[in-house]
């Protein structure tokens, strides 16, 4: 795309960031590459439009075009998850659990959710997020091995009682058996909540079992697996949608950004139509494919042995190389990826003993399972030979190789 060079400082900046997008390989988990659509969506007059309330029952005039953009959106998600309630309106999938836990604890409840360590969400407890602060969070983790361990949240729940259990994590490769997570906060007497931003998309086409009709509140973000715009949304049993609502407006938030749910109800529109379920399909094979490069090298593992969904966690203790480092030697070679801590990581969470890939980008811009499997041998060879800068420009040339195959526009 040619931008305008009305604001150049501005506008020199994107052109760099769009060409950075197309030269490097993307695998970071939590993103994506969205339609053309959903940029325009995203970029349209809408964002002139101040819309306070809901379709029906707005604080301004001249919501009329606003309000059945806003109901298309809300018919498309609820056609997607097969669900009753939804609120399209949170900003981020951090607002959406904001809200959600406005909706039904009050400050200083007793609240269950995945530590960051193991694989949740800063939203999920974390001292330095509101949610630390406001709610009294305790957390379980997973296995040695990487697995939730359900005996051990079973055994937490009993002994902290919490009001709330949020299952639903950033860093986690297997299906997590969101009945189990049911029957455990049902014998606590406790609410369900489910945040299923990683893995909304594999729901979406039936790849991962669903959480909706299980928890009692479902959030999630739109712009990961599900291809959309940033931005958050929440579903829930019927009953809890006045709470819910009324958490988001006036709640924890003013006027929606109904440009970005004209672009949410876009990407709900795509991400129904059957070459979406294709799509997420080969997300998955993508990554199962990286997983078994990776665990075939001599010094990599993979946690848990491999992934059931779009991401995999690279253990990185058997080389003489941490997260950061790693992380640092793939982008000199245009490949983007994040370091994560692995359990019971040695190293603190600026270093780390583990990497995290995804693949919902590069699949979004066409590699296949032999791509993937190029990818990952390149990263295997980039940590073998990271210290021959002749093998590292061949490997850069090999990115580069792979990224012309596939542009993104
Ligand atoms: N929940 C989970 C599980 C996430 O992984 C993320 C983001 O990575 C969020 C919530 C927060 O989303 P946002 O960055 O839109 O606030």
């Amino acid at each position: 795309m040619k931008y305008s060079n009305g604001d150049k400082e501005v506008f020199d900046l994107i052109q760099k960031e769009e060409n950075r997008q197309n030269r490097n390989i993307e695998l970071i988990a939590s993103e994506n590459i969205v339609s053309d659509n959903v940029r325009k969506a995203q970029g349209s007059v809408l964002t002139n439009k101040y819309a306070e309330g809901y379709p029906g029952h707005r604080y301004y005039g001249g919501c009329e075009y606003i309000d059945q953009i806003e109901q298309i959106a809300i018919d498309r998600a609820k056609k997607l998850f097969n669900a009753e309630y939804v609120n399209v309106q949170p900003h981020s999938g951090s607002q959406a659990n904001a809200a959600a836990y406005q909706a039904v604890l009050k400050p200083g409840d007793t609240v269950l959710g995945m530590d960051l360590n193991a694989g949740g969400h800063l939203t999920h407890g974390s001292r330095v997020n509101f949610s630390g602060k406001m709610y009294d969070f305790h957390s379980y983790g997973v296995n040695d091995e990487g697995f939730i361990d359900y005996d051990d949240v079973q055994k937490i729940a009993e002994e902290v009682k919490p009001k709330l259990i949020v299952a639903g994590a950033s860093a986690y490769s297997r299906i997590i058996d969101f009945d189990k997570f049911r029957k455990i906060a049902d014998s606590v007497d406790a609410l369900l909540m489910v945040d299923m931003a990683h893995i909304a998309g594999l729901v979406a086409v039936g790849l991962h079992p669903t959480p909706i009709g299980v928890a009692d509140i479902v959030t999630t973000t739109t712009h990961k697996t599900l291809r959309g715009p940033r931005g958050g949304m929440i579903f829930a049993k019927p009953e809890l949608g006045k709470k819910i609502n009324s958490a988001i407006f006036p709640g924890t938030q003013g006027g929606p950004l109904e440009h970005v749910i004209a672009a949410k109800a876009v990407a709900f529109g795509e991400d129904l139509q059957p070459e979406y379920k294709t799509y997420m399909e080969q997300v998955k094979k993508n990554a199962a494919a990286m997983s078994e490069v990776i665990n075939n090298a001599d010094d990599l593992s993979v946690l848990t042995g491999g992934t059931d969904n779009h991401l995999l966690n690279v253990v990185l203790t058997e080389t003489d190389m941490n997260g950061m480092e790693v992380q640092n030697l793939l982008d000199s070679i245009h490949i983007t990826t994040n370091k994560e801590a692995i359990p019971n990581d040695p190293l603190p969470p600026k270093y780390t003993s583990g990497l995290r890939l995804g693949t919902p980008a590069i699949t979004s811009r066409g590699f296949d399972e032999d791509d993937s499997r190029e990818v990952a041998s390149i990263i295997v060879e980039a940590i073998k030979y990271h210290d021959d800068a002749d093998k590292l420009k061949e490997l850069d040339d090999r990115t580069k190789a792979l990224t012309d195959k596939h542009p993104i526009n």
